[in-house]
């Protein structure tokens, strides 16, 4: 949508793009600082595979600090994104029609990447009513001899939907009785979230979770650096050994000046985040009201992530003023790109029909302007 978008506005037609995922904040100063004094000292050669030692201790302490986890710098992996780790530990880890269960709507990455290492993915749909969450009853369903992980993210892309403690403990309890399964946590979202409730990461849940998990985050979402491509996990040693196999015949590393700047971002100020937060909230809370105003839209509050899920079910079957039938998520997308100069994602690239996704990522006035126009083109369906 993004690619269609961007052809559109070179043709000079006027685009608004809400299909991105990334904030649309500058990097902090003292972050960028720290870069420019890694090239300054000629930071410029290869590093460990895993990540330079300083960046994994940042790492370790980020995750006593935050998560009340407790790893070594040798258990940590560093990598070109949380992407990579996730491509890292599929990589590793599955064997040709390994099954790993994907509750959805997921980011669509997750499917594709079990698909490149030879799995299976098994696609489990979690409803609007069960706040696009897993319930206990659907992953005792899911899981089979085959299984090999869950995946699991919170706060979500692209519903925004964040997981309780108490609800990663009714996953753990079916967990308990399928000690072959494997969860990779992805919390890529962690410090995007709305409620005060303390954020709850599976591998915190219980020393039997902790030795199962593989816990992924990053610096792209919290401190607005998508493109310094910095992303690491943390896990049991051998897992961890494991991937940094693969990531040395692949990338060896990140960028090592990316890697020092991520010091800076991890052990540094986040006297910044709060702006962040509120700012997304802010913007949150304009479009969902917006959404929830049109007529077959329905959109639920999410407590994290920069995203909105709603449902369009009540406006599918609908026609354009052209006749043409809107009878799909994606018609419905094409409709609005194409109508209206909005892009915004179908929920069928998430696996979930019925929906789409907002990413609200962008300024005020670009919102106001997109949900103004999605608000007309809907009311010229009939
Ligand atoms: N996980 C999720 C759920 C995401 O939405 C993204 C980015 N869109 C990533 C992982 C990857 O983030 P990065 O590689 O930039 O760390």
């Amino acid at each position: 949508m993004t690619r269609l978008a961007n052809q559109m506005r070179q043709q000079g037609q006027s685009v608004i793009t809400l299909s991105q995922g990334e904030p649309d904040f500058a990097t902090p100063e003292h972050v960028r600082q720290a870069a420019k004094e890694a090239i300054d000292r000629n930071e410029s050669r290869y590093t460990e595979v895993a990540g330079t030692l300083a960046l994994r201790e940042a790492v370790v302490r980020k995750f006593e600090r935050d998560n009340g986890l407790h790893f070594s710098p040798d258990q940590i992996q560093v990598g070109c994104g949380a992407k990579q780790a996730l491509y890292n530990a599929l990589q590793a880890t599955v064997q040709d029609g390994d099954e790993v269960i994907i509750p959805t709507p997921a980011w669509v990455s997750y499917p594709e990447m079990v698909l490149l290492a030879g799995g299976q993915p098994v696609i489990v749909r979690c409803s609007a009513q069960a706040g696009f969450k897993l319930q206990a009853d659907q992953l005792e369903r899911a899981i089979t001899p085959r299984t090999k992980w869950l995946m699991l993210n919170s706060p979500s892309n692209p519903s925004g939907a964040v997981y309780s403690r108490q609800e990663l403990e009714a996953l753990e309890q079916v967990l308990l009785r399928h000690p072959h399964v494997w969860v990779m946590a992805d919390d890529v979202y962690e410090k995007i979230r709305y409620s005060d409730e303390p954020f709850a990461t599976p591998a915190a849940l219980s020393p039997y979770m902790a030795a199962r998990t593989l816990t992924i985050n990053g610096v792209s979402k919290a401190y607005a650096m998508t493109g310094w491509r910095v992303g690491f996990a943390a896990g049991p040693l051998p897992l961890i050994k494991a991937m940094n196999l693969v990531q040395s015949q692949a990338t060896s590393h990140t960028s090592s000046i990316s890697q020092a700047a991520a010091v800076a971002a991890l052990d540094g100020p986040m006297d910044f985040l709060p702006e962040f937060v509120e700012a997304f909230r802010r913007r949150r809370d304009k479009v969902v009201a917006a959404l929830n105003a049109m007529p077959g839209i329905e959109c639920d509050l999410p407590m994290g992530a920069f995203y909105v899920f709603p449902s369009c079910q009540g406006v599918l079957g609908l026609r354009d003023p052209s006749g043409q039938l809107i009878s799909t998520d994606k018609d419905l997308c094409m409709y609005f790109l194409r109508s209206a100069g909005v892009a915004v994602v179908p929920g069928s690239a998430f696996e979930l029909p019925g929906h789409f996704r907002v990413s609200y990522a962008s300024s005020d006035q670009e919102l106001e302007e997109a949900m103004s126009r999605i608000a007309q083109a809907i009311a010229r369906l009939s």
